[in-house]
């Protein structure tokens, strides 16, 4: 045995047994990879206008006080969510984006002898954070893919996994990679588990998702002390590189979720430009519409060019490509687009394309347009 495989094997077998997060291709490795510039990113589920004017004053202003660390609790924070939420500030609990609350509540809540549930094709990061706990991950087979929702979760195939066992359940509404959500089903399947068993609704994108019938799961946290749910300021708020999301939950909950918190996971920058973030309705308004005319004008495109398309509520659009789509990223790549591969989902076929600025989704377009599908 090398050294470096021996030193792999001091890391515990579960951890050794996670598949890496793969993230989208940065733009500087585009450049420095290909020589390529006028790059376009579009891989990786951001905001394409990026922060607002209010969140960036606000970073702005808080550079000056560097120095110090954080506020620990990120009271000014939490006052606002509380407010925009209609909860006590000890329902809250802050992360260093949600994927640092979704490993919160895995540590506090899973041992080896535990399982967790969630959906195949659902979030990368749920297999990641509950694998480096020992536990057991149960994964629901996905709707089929001819389903009005093709590759969605199943909440009763979900269902049929928990036992006694189980201690969290994982369901991203609106789900990544594919887009796809639960409508009124989700309330009666939070309804349907049993109390010792943590129900995590995964909203990261739900400011996006604007159709009529889509649930709220914060608006039934009186109802459900079992009922976790987790937001991010990555995605709408423009703010993925600042690291700051949270979870709402019942104040037990959240009490046991700050006993593993580290004591400043959310910088002091990030704590101001969510504040800021959360006042600028503006900015959040034109984003979301950026989004819907993206979305559409996306849709039409893949429409025209006879490309399959997955419904989505969130700010990407899962494609079939009809055949491996490695060569198709790679050509992209070559013409400064940078897509997101979902081989490592398990949909080798498959691409998922964040919704951009019309230029660039114009740019995308023509560049499919080029290609031999
Ligand atoms: N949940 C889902 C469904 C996501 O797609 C993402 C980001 N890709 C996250 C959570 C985590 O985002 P962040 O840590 O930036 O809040």
């Amino acid at each position: 045995m090398n050294a470096k495989a021996e030193l792999a094997q001091l890391a515990t077998s579960a951890v050794r047994q996670i598949a890496p997060y793969i993230p989208g291709k940065p733009i500087d490795e585009l450049e420095r990879e290909y020589g390529v510039s006028n790059i376009i990113k579009l891989a990786s589920n951001e905001n394409p206008l990026g922060p607002g004017p209010r969140a960036i004053a606000a970073i702005q202003k808080t550079a000056n006080d560097v120095g110090l660390y954080p506020d620990g609790n990120g009271f000014q924070l939490k006052q606002a969510l509380a407010k925009r939420h209609h909860c006590s500030l000890d329902c809250i609990t802050l992360g260093n984006g949600s994927n640092d609350v979704l490993s919160l509540l895995a540590e506090a809540f899973l041992t080896p002898e535990t399982q967790a549930v969630y959906s195949q094709y659902s979030f990368a990061v749920y297999p990641i954070v509950v694998q480096a706990t020992g536990a057991i991950a149960r994964v629901a087979p996905a709707l089929k893919d001819d389903a009005i929702m093709p590759l969605g979760h199943d909440l009763d195939a979900m269902s049929k996994l928990v036992d006694s066992q189980t201690r969290l359940v994982f369901v991203a509404n609106p789900n990544n990679p594919t887009g796809t959500w639960v409508e009124s089903a989700l309330k009666d399947f939070v309804a349907s588990l049993p109390n010792n068993t943590l129900v995590v609704i995964d909203e990261a994108y739900i400011e996006y998702a604007t159709e009529p019938k889509f649930p709220n799961a914060s608006l039934w946290l009186d109802e459900f002390p079992n009922l976790v749910v987790t937001r991010t300021f990555s995605k709408a708020f423009g703010l993925a590189g600042a690291r700051v999301g949270y979870a709402l939950s019942h104040p037990e909950v959240a009490n046991m979720l700050n006993r593993v918190r580290q004591p400043f996971n959310v910088s002091s920058l990030a704590l101001a430009a969510a504040v800021a973030a959360l006042e600028d309705t503006e900015h959040l308004t034109k984003s979301i519409t950026m989004n819907r005319d993206g979305l559409r004008q996306l849709v039409a495109g893949f429409d025209e060019l006879k490309i399959r398309h997955y419904p989505s509520a969130g700010n990407f659009v899962l494609i079939d490509c009809g055949k491996p789509a490695a060569t198709i990223y790679e050509n992209l790549l070559r013409s400064g687009i940078i897509v997101r591969p979902v081989a490592n989902y398990g949909l080798p076929n498959h691409l998922r394309i964040t919704i951009g600025r019309r230029e660039q989704n114009e740019r995308l377009l023509v560049a499919f347009a080029n290609q031999t599908l």
